[in-house]
């Protein structure tokens, strides 16, 4: 695991960091200590980035009575007193998707978490020996927070059950690493991946979804409707094989190919096209 973790960092280190715009001022900080920074999107939402995987990022989105914690991050100690300080709501655990970056040891902070059951393949392996109780969610369930409504949208590609949650009264969602920060690792099928990409396009559209915070946020790489088309028309591309990525040695897809559109990367395998 601990290979995997520096091998993840260096990855990401190595190819996001230096494409990322230097100086995005976030504003002051409403918390922060060596692991992790919390600034503020608006008056009831906040994300945070750990420093141990390429900012790996975490949110707390808040309603009248109840708040959303969407990932947890890598290791983050006394998370639960942290995000207890930011929001004095009781705090449901949603994962975007079951990575060691998403919902790592911290998890063991709290006494349930919902996931989606495409997932569970990566629960032994990924979820930081969990011990609590994992809830089950699914395509179309809503978290009522009182005046607030999240909605989860099934979203794999990069995992099997990966998923966005979206806002459609403040106009973003949360994708974690559904469509990639900029760097998207298929994991699962680039045939699940087109779908979602054509999901996205069309509720982001019909919504009015703006934009998506993704699960790598260095400030400025949101998720956007054109990156979405964009993506969709590169991986329909590939899928068709109109389009191949080049080979590369360095990519946590085994055998990789990357393909590289306008400020993303794609990275897949030949197996992902079966
Ligand atoms: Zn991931």
């Amino acid at each position: 695991m601990k290979k995997l973790l520096s091998a993840v960092l260096s990855f990401f280190m190595a190819i996001t960091v230096s494409a990322q715009p230097r100086g995005v001022d976030r504003g002051t900080p409403v918390f922060q200590n060596e692991d992790v920074v919390f600034y503020k999107i608006d008056d009831h939402t906040w994300a945070g980035n750990g420093h141990l995987m390429s900012n790996e990022s975490l949110y707390i989105v808040e309603g009248n009575n109840s708040a959303l914690l969407i990932d947890v991050g890598t290791n983050i100690k006394d998370l639960d007193k942290i995000v207890a300080s930011i929001t004095d709501k009781p705090v449901k655990l949603v994962a975007t998707h079951v990575h060691p970056d998403h919902i790592g040891a911290s998890v063991n902070y709290f006494d349930e978490v919902y996931i989606h059951p495409a997932d569970t393949v990566n629960v032994a392996s990924m979820m930081g020996n969990y011990r609590g109780k994992i809830i089950y969610m699914k395509e179309g369930d809503v978290f009522d927070l009182g005046g607030r409504r999240i909605e989860v949208v099934h979203t794999p590609g990069h995992t099997p059950g990966s998923v966005t949650f979206l806002d459609y009264a403040a106009g973003y969602g949360f994708s974690g690493d559904s469509f990639g920060s900029g760097n998207l690792l298929v994991f699962d099928k680039m045939s699940s991946f087109i779908s979602t990409c054509e999901k996205m396009k069309k509720i982001m559209a019909d919504k009015g979804i703006k934009v998506l915070y993704p699960g790598h946020f260095f400030g400025a790489n949101l998720e956007t409707p054109k990156r979405v088309d964009d993506m969709l028309t590169v991986s329909k591309g590939v899928m068709e094989g109109t389009m191949k990525g080049e080979p590369a040695a360095n990519s946590l897809v085994p055998n990789a190919l990357i393909i590289t559109g306008e400020g993303f990367r794609i990275n897949y395998s030949e197996a992902a096209l079966r």
